[in-house]
């Protein structure tokens, strides 16, 4: 049996990533957060941002209890980082690519970000990786991780988001509309406020984008991600919706629909390699 944290999400915890991989593909949910189904690998992209919000997230709390941390050492920790959680369950999803394409891009995002946002960062970090929470109506709960709730030195809540994509977002649902504002709507009533900030930090490019989350706004985006929340609860069928992004799902080597062209077709050939289709529910758990 699975232990409890491998477990299929809870039928009423909501996070943004559950409801946007719903509105990707209604299989991949019905696999990931419904069957609790492991995915057969993991994208360099995602193994890459997920070290980077690590060693940001070790940065800012060497800050809060009193260190200096320098750069050298935030780059020597990223490295130790990425060799200790380096596996064979990552997998280069275009053919053409090498590991040390992206081990130089999280070097060159942390060193822009420490060298142009942290080193003149006046803020003060109230948490991170903090869990949020709101319950929006007596079976629904909006669930999520802020990377760093804090206050800018004029004392203004905010709430920022770290991200590590090409290109910046837009003002859509799945984009830059929803995710960062819940977190901030979230922290108002934390933090008793009656208005915060969301923002962006896009790595890749050293800026941050930043939207004023006020209490009604705060209702409107509870709202509107409940909408979104009831869809999925009416849904009776979950179909596959093949495209863009099936090259980097992890259940691609078992779905009879996916659509993964020959130059994106490494995490394919490292799901077949591993001799992985779609396991049976309940003996993989959930990523
Ligand atoms: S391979 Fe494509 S269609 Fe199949 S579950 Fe994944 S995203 Fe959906």
């Amino acid at each position: 049996m699975p232990d409890s944290a491998l477990a299929p999400t809870p039928a009423n915890a909501y996070s943004f990533s559950r409801v946007k991989c719903f509105h990707q593909c209604p299989l991949r949910y019905r696999l990931r957060y419904l069957e609790g189904r492991r995915e057969s690998f993991r994208s360099i992209e995602s193994f890459l941002g997920t070290t980077v919000h690590e060693v940001l997230e070790w940065l800012y709390a060497e800050r809060m209890r009193g260190a200096s941390p320098d750069e050298p050492a935030l780059l020597e920790i990223f490295a130790a980082r990425w060799s200790a959680h380096f596996d064979d369950t990552v997998a280069l999803v275009r053919v053409d690519d090498r590991e040390d394409n992206h081990l130089r891009l999280g070097r060159e995002m942390l060193s822009r970000f420490f060298n142009g946002t942290f080193t003149r960062d006046r803020s003060v970090t109230i948490a991170l990786e903090q869990r949020l929470a709101a319950t929006l109506a007596t079976s629904v709960v909006f669930t999520g991780f802020a990377d760093r709730v804090g206050r800018t030195d004029g004392g203004r809540l905010f709430v920022v988001d770290y991200k590590t994509s090409k290109a910046a977002g837009n003002g859509s649902d799945f984009s830059e509309g929803l995710q960062a504002p819940l977190y901030a709507a979230c922290a108002l009533g934390h933090h008793g406020e009656r208005e915060a900030l969301a923002g962006y930090h896009y790595l890749r490019h050293g800026f941050t984008r930043w939207q004023t989350v006020e209490e009604a706004r705060a209702r409107e985006l509870f709202e509107k991600f409940l909408a979104l929340v009831r869809e999925i609860e009416l849904a009776s069928e979950f179909p596959p919706r093949p495209g863009a992004l099936c090259a980097w799902c992890g259940y691609n080597a078992g779905c009879p629909a996916a659509e993964v062209p020959e130059p994106l077709s490494g995490g394919l050939r490292k799901a077949e390699a591993l001799g992985r289709g779609l396991p049976d529910a309940g003996g993989e758990g959930r990523q």
